[in-house]
């Protein structure tokens, strides 16, 4: 394989935009390609390994389009080493049979991912992987479920579909001074606006489905850390099996590289789509981080890199921030006063915004997270979590802004002063 010029995170100097482009890419170029090709290929001339692991094998992790990718996700992340997987459940599960052992607990936060939430609470406890839901905010709560064979503390960089956020800084010093392996749910997020490995987080995660590719094309996952963590997911995930292949590989290739522009147009839509939406006299409620009402929105500025007075005089350059500033995100989630039959009207009536799960995408979608991504939990378990009935979770897309907000205000169209 041909060396890596550009791959190293902070060292390197360069702005995640910059690394986007440039970071793992072979050199000297494969037969001067200026795009990493596709290497179709499941297996290659032996060179005389002798361990399993580094037989050049299609679901070994070792294939040219997945060290590419591997280096470039490291470098954005600002991270040791990372590893691409077949979906971001893929790296999410081989993370956590990874650093997780029969007879180990596990700390996790109690508002997660629905697929991660069944995983810890379904599948672990069948090898022998037990788990305390924690809140994140109460360090009462966390030392009160430390157990001697506690190994690890799993959270989530912005709660589905509430946005709120832990006391991350918190976490990793309680975590640090407990032995434990931190591994953080970055999606919601993206490199872009947080990058967990500065924080001292030991394993990013990242279902490279959403933000990462952008696209709403493909699905892949990637996990980014400690180098030694993330050799010993290799070689469990070489094999567990979920391997991302060469096609979804390139995809997601081309995607990063406009990941930075991308989420920096999103973070400045979604804003002023939070705003419009808190002034409007239909909506009851609006969860967004970059509000000044959000309850987190102090701590979300600082971990993001945003520059707060700058922002609130919106005298920003284009691309906010500069070159590690980030933004709030592209995610959103609001309460209509008429509740259900409101939103069922406001999803109705949406033309440029799709009902359809997933996030991250260059297309705006909306759900009704009760009856889509936590139709799952009952009505009780729902209450429970703040997840009303009516609430709609939006995902802002690439659209322009004035458009969406048109489209916006038109669907909530007579619903105003109730
Ligand atoms: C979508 C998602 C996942 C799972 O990713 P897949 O690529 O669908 O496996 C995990 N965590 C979060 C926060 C997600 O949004």
């Amino acid at each position: 394989m041909a060396s890596h010029d550009l791959t190293t995170g902070a060292s390197s100097g360069l702005s995640i935009e910059t690394k986007s482009i440039h970071a793992g890419e072979p050199r000297p170029r494969p037969a001067g390609a200026v795009v990493m090709p596709i290497y179709q290929s499941s297996t290659y001339e032996y060179t005389g390994a002798t361990d399993y692991h580094d037989v050049k094998y299609i679901r070994l992790n070792n294939n040219p389009n997945q060290l590419a990718l591997n280096a470039k996700i490291a470098a954005i992340e600002n991270a040791e080493a990372a590893l691409v997987a077949a979906s971001g459940m893929a790296a999410i599960s081989t993370a956590l049979l990874t650093v997780l052992s029969s007879g180990d607990h596990l700390v996790a936060l109690d508002c997660l991912y629905g697929g991660t939430h069944g995983f810890v609470t379904k599948d672990l406890p069948s090898f022998g992987i037990t788990h305390t839901l924690v809140n994140g905010n109460s360090a009462e709560a966390w030392q009160a479920a430390l157990r001697p064979n506690t190994k690890a503390f799993y959270v989530e960089t912005l709660t589905n579909p509430l946005l709120q956020m832990a006391d991350l800084k918190g976490i990793v010093e309680f975590a640090r001074a407990h032995k434990l392996v931190t591994l953080i749910d970055n999606t919601f997020a993206s490199p872009v606006n947080f990058r967990p490995a500065e924080r001292g987080f030991d394993i990013t995660l990242e279902s490279c489905t959403k933000y990462l590719n952008g696209h709403n094309d493909i699905v892949a996952g990637a996990a980014a850390g400690r180098a030694d963590l993330i050799e010993a997911m290799k070689r469990r995930l070489d094999h567990l099996g979920g391997t991302l292949d060469p096609h979804a590989c390139f995809l997601l290739h081309r995607g990063l590289k406009t990941l930075a522009v991308r989420v920096w147009h999103q973070n400045e839509s979604a804003l002023r789509i939070a705003e419009f939406l808190h002034k409007h006299a239909a909506v009851s409620k609006v969860n967004y981080p970059g509000l000044a009402e959000h309850p987190q929105h102090a701590r979300a500025a600082e971990l993001f890199h945003v520059n707060l007075p700058a922002q609130r005089q919106r005298n920003l350059p284009p691309y906010q921030g500069g070159a590690q500033g980030g933004g709030f995100g592209g995610m959103i989630s609001f309460e209509l006063h008429g509740g259900l039959p409101a939103a069922e009207q406001f999803l109705s009536r949406t033309r440029l915004a799709t009902v359809a799960v997933s996030l991250g995408g260059v297309e705006t979608l909306v759900v009704r997270p009760a009856a889509a991504v936590h139709s799952n939990l009952s009505p009780q378990e729902r209450a429970k979590t703040g997840i009303a009935d009516g609430l709609i979770r939006l995902s802002v897309g690439l659209e322009n802004t004035d458009d969406l907000l048109a489209d916006f205000e038109q669907a909530l169209a007579g619903r105003a002063h109730r």
